[in-house]
C-alpha cells in the first residue's frame, strides 16, 4: 500500500529528504552519517535507504533483500524526487504538507483563533487552515510559500 514507506537519505541525496517530507513522508536525514549507521537505521527502523552510493546497494544485506536500497540517479533534486515517486508509486497529493519540513514529525491542525497574533495579520485574515509542528512549533498554512514549493515539485508523471 502506497503511503507507508519510510526513508533515510544518504548525505549525497540530502535534499530529497526535505522534499519527501513536503509530500508527507517520514524521511530521516542526518549529516554527517557513516555508511554503517545509515545501513543500521535502515534495517532497525525499516527505512528505505536512498543513496547514490553503489557500494551500499551492493552490500549483502541489500542484495539479500533484508535492506531496501534505492539507487537514485540524477543530480537535480526535482529529477531525483520524480524517480523515487515513480519507482515506489508514492502518493503525490494526498498527504502533502502534513509533516514538518525541518523536524520530520507530523503536523497537528490548530484552530484559527489560536494563531491570532502569532502569524502576520494578512495571513490571519486570508487563511483558514493552520497546522503546527509538535516539536519546533513552527506554524504552517497553505499560502504562497507552499504554492511555490508545489510548483517546483511538478511531479506529475
Ligand atoms: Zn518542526
Amino acid at each position: 500500500m502506497a503511503g507507508d514507506q519510510r526513508f533515510i537519505a544518504d548525505m549525497n541525496v540530502g535534499k530529497l529528504a526535505k522534499w519527501l517530507r513536503v509530500l508527507g513522508y517520514d524521511a530521516a536525514f542526518v549529516n554527517p552519517i557513516s555508511d554503517n549507521e545509515l545501513v543500521r537505521r535502515g534495517l532497525e527502523e525499516g527505512r528505505i535507504v536512498l543513496t547514490k552510493d553503489r557500494g551500499i546497494a551492493a552490500r549483502r544485506l541489500a542484495t539479500q533483500g533484508r535492506l531496501q536500497v534505492l539507487l537514485v540517479p540524477g543530480n537535480r533534486v526535482e529529477e531525483q524526487l520524480r524517480f523515487v515517486v515513480r519507482t515506489l508509486d508514492l502518493d503525490q497529493r494526498g498527504r502533502t504538507f502534513t509533516r514538518c519540513i525541518q523536524c520530520n514529525v507530523p503536523l497537528e491542525a490548530v484552530e484559527r483563533e489560536a494563531v491570532r497574533g502569532l502569524v502576520p495579520p494578512y495571513v490571519f485574515t486570508t487563511q483558514r487552515r493552520f497546522s503546527r509542528c509538535l516539536r519546533c512549533h513552527k506554524l504552517y498554512w497553505p499560502g504562497t510559500h507552499w504554492e511555490r514549493m508545489r510548483e517546483r515539485l511538478q511531479i506529475e508523471c
